[in-house]
């Protein structure tokens, strides 16, 4: 572990192994180290392959991101970059909601809607689905949420709002890289009375399309068999880490 980054850090038992992730205990029990895997699924795990190089696109665009969103006052739960793979975060109780923001039409929106792909978003919109494997993540709303006790009230309102905050800051800073911010998922979490955002921000988990040809940079290349999966996690990587400042 990069001893600079955080110097009485060290990393203890797995805790838990998701599709990209793997989460492990440390020394402090608030602290818990996320390592960044090149595992892809899709389709709720029924596709499933390796993306190479991944996990450290993954790591460092999310930590380049919620370092310029602390910045601008979303609390997330990036402490430190441990090494190309590996973060440390304050551990959080994870809600178990999905947070997507949209700006243009894609993927699940344009099924259930039947607008063309592509078709501008304005204003944004946000959606909730409840966070389980078992049930395919379905969609819920504020009512389900509010019946589930998944979140609070006060909650919810927070994390809409955090989700929205997130967006305004992401699109400028990815259009000015030349990258269309289609939509993306969030997590949030409670640790103590606070709430921060969680999880990552990496292709994995937003749609991100050249600004100027529209071609996709994400991972729907993999989930579409698009080819060029390796080069267009690469090319963001170019465009969001090596010009992060
Ligand atoms: N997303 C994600 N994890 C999920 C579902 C969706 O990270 O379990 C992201 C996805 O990459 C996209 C956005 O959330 O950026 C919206 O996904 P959508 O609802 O369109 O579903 P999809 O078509 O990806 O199944």
């Amino acid at each position: 572990m990069a001893k600079k980054a955080a110097p009485d850090i060290e990393q203890r038992e797995k805790l838990y192994e998701g599709k990209a992730k793997i989460v492990f205990a440390t020394n402090r029990p608030g602290y818990i180290v996320q390592y960044f895997k090149d595992d892809a699924t899709a389709f709720n795990a029924l596709k499933r392959g390796t993306i190479v190089g991944k996990g450290v696109v993954n790591n460092q665009m999310s930590a380049a991101l919620f370092t310029l969103l602390g910045k601008k006052g979303v609390p997330t739960h990036y402490v430190a970059t441990l090494s190309e793979r590996e973060m440390l975060c304050r551990r959080l109780d994870i809600i178990k909601i999905e947070t997507i923001v949209r700006n243009v039409v894609a993927g699940s929106l344009q099924k259930r809607t039947g607008l063309a792909e592509g078709t501008p978003v304005t204003p944004p919109i946000v959606e909730l689905y409840y966070k389980s494997d078992p049930l395919g993540d379905p969609m819920i709303n504020d009512e389900h949420v509010r019946m589930m006790k998944l979140a609070t009230p006060a909650e919810l309102t927070w994390l809409k709002r955090a989700a929205l905050k997130v967006n305004s800051v992401l699109v400028p800073y990815m259009k000015k890289r030349g990258l269309l911010l289609v939509d993306f998922k969030l997590e949030f979490g409670r640790a103590g009375r606070a709430l921060y955002l969680g999880d990552e921000i990496s292709p994995d988990t937003c749609r991100l399309w050249d600004a100027a040809t529209a071609t996709k940079l994400d991972k729907d290349r993999f989930r579409q068999d698009l080819g060029g999966v390796e080069e267009a996690y690469q090319e963001v990587y170019r465009r969001l880490v090596d010009r992060a400042q």
